[in-house]
């Protein structure tokens, strides 16, 4: 199993916090990220900072790939969960943890969960 860095742990617990869940659903998530499970579609780079992503997440039951995109604003994905009820889905928390780990790799700071208001709009929304 992948031990994610000490600065990836941190933005884990405080996703896992701000969403309301087991800290262990997130680590899912987190695992569930690999070359064949998720494709990078754009990184949207503003300046010295990585202000979004792209990407296409396959479902976990079948072939289908999602296009999700995530961002300081707002996130959208294709999936029917999150379209018909505007909700959060596993690929949009999928998106800000892969956003995350790009983040850190190429600025050296990981993205800050509590400056997304979007991530406790949606989740309001969803009860
Ligand atoms: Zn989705």
């Amino acid at each position: 199993m992948r031990q994610p860095p000490e600065e990836i742990k941190i933005f884990l617990l405080n996703l896992a916090k701000i969403l309301g869940v087991r800290v262990e659903k997130i680590l899912d998530l987190y695992l569930y990220v690999s070359p064949d499970t998720v494709k990078i579609v754009e990184v949207v780079e503003r300046g010295s900072e990585i202000a979004g992503v792209r990407l296409a997440v396959k479902s976990k039951k079948s072939d289908v790939w999602y296009y999700t995109s995530v961002g300081h604003y707002g996130a959208k994905c294709t999936c029917r969960g999150s379209s018909v009820g505007g909700k959060i889905c596993r690929h949009m928390v999928i998106g800000v943890i892969t956003w995350s780990v790009i983040s850190l790799l190429k600025t050296g700071t990981a993205i800050d969960p509590s400056a997304l208001h979007w991530l406790k709009y949606l989740k309001e929304t969803e009860k």
